[in-house]
């Protein structure tokens, strides 16, 4: 009996003392019109009875945010809202230490369906809203913003309508507290979605999904949710209590998006895309940079670690994948070997890593890279660690995660020390002199691959037009001419005045080239092949018969 009346009374204290709180942030969300919402601010104003109001910026490729904030308007009594000399700040004095209300209306400031990378704007339609902390909200300076005590509501949706965002779904009113920087890396939505809750050990995984996307429903809501708890289990992490993973279709051909926020992961792919190509290994990745990267963090410059963040990351996506069934052994193979290939043929084979600092984002092929790269070398390290049995790469991964604690960043000498461990000397040769640009030793090591039987893939010639041919083709004459190349040798001369007419077959190594030009005044179609001789014998798995199908 005594039990029970402490019981209670814990709850009433509790109940009231969270009611009694008063939030120092809240916003009303209520829709304005088919394009707009009308969003309610109130906080606790401070002592001086003036603050800055800040509104969006910029946020990814997105600049002038503000542009879809209109209508700023002062609800408290004595309170004024002044412009300042930048769009995306105002000052709003009011009578000191009240509680400060104002309003602004969010218009969708761009026009037509959705499209990359529009969805770093506000995305308000007749039927559903989608927007993050960075394009939609207005916020004041606040003097604590490590622990904002923040409450947000939905007024005047419909019944089946779905509400979602960072920190609730289905329901239209909840509390947080949270820091200023995970406020505006939140996400809010409602509307036209249809949604699934998965509760796994108490903990809640929300998918909400809109539009006709190539795949069904179930098809997302179960895959996409046994890749989370899948790499959660892999980390032996719970993760939050709440998550939440919405998915747009956009109507622009093959473009696939994601991004991580707080408690929260957005999708978006062309509609017309299936589900396990792009965007499945996509989530993957990067819900497994929670720990391979923002849990494990690298040292800066971070290019010389790219192998590894972004290649063991990479390989993992694949893994994980093939780990929870939703692609086959075979298909896990088939991917690694077209990593292999790009990677035995990629221009950058044999620069170190060290040589992309300042580098990374020059060139596609440059970024590339690293992925290609730390694929390769998770693959190898992997199997060299199994065919010691028992053990795998992912037990190296955890020890590696664990034994960095507590600062966090990944050291080379304890990566180095856990290989030498897991596997041998031999593989982590191959591994250092492969990031110091020599493949050697590792292309021997792929050969003698302990778990995939190898065949040889002999490549003595590659694509190469022999000059840069989006720089040239921006220039109007040609640019990066390689000296040697085919194209040299059949007459084309750096900055030489490019006609329109060409004819490229890229990737295509038994066509010709045909580059339209101005010699001496004189406009010529230059002939040559566009190609490259090397004698490259690249490794390719198979996968054992009796392995087949399982
Ligand atoms: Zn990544």
């Amino acid at each position: 009996m005594r039990c029970r009346f402490i019981f209670i009374s814990i709850l009433i204290f509790f109940s009231i003392n969270s009611f009694a709180q008063k939030p120092d942030l809240a916003y009303t969300i209520a829709r304005k019109d088919t394009t707009a919402l009308h969003i309610i601010v109130s906080f606790t104003g401070n002592r001086s009875g003036s603050s800055i109001l800040h509104l969006p910026k910029e946020w990814a490729s997105q600049q002038d945010l503000y542009r879809a904030v209109s209508t700023l308007k002062a609800l408290s009594v004595q309170t004024t809202i002044l412009a300042t000399d930048n769009p995306d700040s105002y000052t709003i004095r009011y009578r000191p230490g009240t509680k400060v209300i104002f309003s602004y209306v969010l218009r969708k400031d761009w026009s037509g369906a959705l499209r990359y990378p529009l969805y770093f704007r506000p995305v308000i339609q007749h039927d559903l809203f989608y927007f993050d902390g960075y394009s939609g909200l207005v916020y004041p300076d606040l003097s604590d913003t490590a622990h904002i005590r923040c409450r947000l509501t939905y007024k005047g949706f419909n019944q089946d309508d779905f509400i979602g965002n960072s920190f609730y779904a289905k329901k239209t009113d909840g509390r947080v507290i949270l820091s200023l920087g995970n406020l505006l890396n939140s996400i809010f939505c409602a509307g036209n979605f249809r949604s699934k809750t998965i509760n796994v050990k108490g903990r809640q995984v929300v998918i909400a999904l809109t539009g006709k996307p190539a795949f069904t429903d179930d098809e997302a809501f179960s895959s996409i949710s046994r890749i989370i708890l899948a790499e959660r289990h892999f980390w032996d992490d719970a993760g939050p209590d709440y998550y939440l993973t919405t998915f747009l279709p956009l109507y622009d051909q093959g473009n696939t998006g994601g991004t991580a926020y707080y408690h929260a992961f957005s999708l978006f792919q062309s509609a017309d895309q299936g589900i396990s190509g792009s965007l499945l290994p996509m989530i993957a990745h990067e819900y497994f940079h929670n720990w391979l990267g923002l849990g494990l963090k690298m040292p800066e410059p971070d290019e010389p670690y790219k192998w590894f963040s972004e290649g063991f990351t990479e390989y993992y996506s694949y893994k994980i994948l093939l780990k929870t069934g939703i692609i086959t052994e075979k298909d896990f193979i088939a991917r690694i070997n077209t990593y292999v290939k790009e990677y035995f043929l990629s221009p950058y084979f044999n620069l170190p890593s060290q040589g992309l600092i300042g580098k990374y984002w020059e060139s596609s092929g440059l970024k590339l890279l690293s992925y290609r790269r730390g694929l390769v070398l998770a693959f190898l390290l992997d199997n060299r660690i199994k065919e010691k049995k028992l053990r795998s790469l992912d037990d190296l991964l955890r020890a590696l995660y664990t034994e960095s604690r507590p600062a966090m960043t990944f050291s080379n000498d304890l990566f180095n020390t856990l290989v030498r461990d897991y596997s041998d000397q031999e593989t982590l040769t191959a591994i250092n002199q492969a990031n110091a640009g020599n493949n050697q030793p590792l292309s021997q090591l792929l050969f003698q691959d302990p778990v995939y039987p190898t065949d040889t893939l002999k490549v003595e010639k590659l694509f190469d037009l022999g000059f840069d041919y989006q720089v040239s083709k921006a220039a109007g004459k040609i640019k990066g001419l390689e000296a040697g190349s085919n194209a040299a040798k059949a007459g084309l001369v750096e900055n030489m005045p490019l006609t329109d007419q060409y004819s490229i077959w890229f990737n295509n190594v038994d066509k010709p080239a045909k580059i339209g030009v101005v010699d001496h005044g004189k406009e010529e179609l230059i002939e040559y092949m566009p190609v490259t001789k090397l004698d490259r014998s690249i490794p390719q798995f198979t996968v054992r018969s009796t392995d087949r199908g399982r």
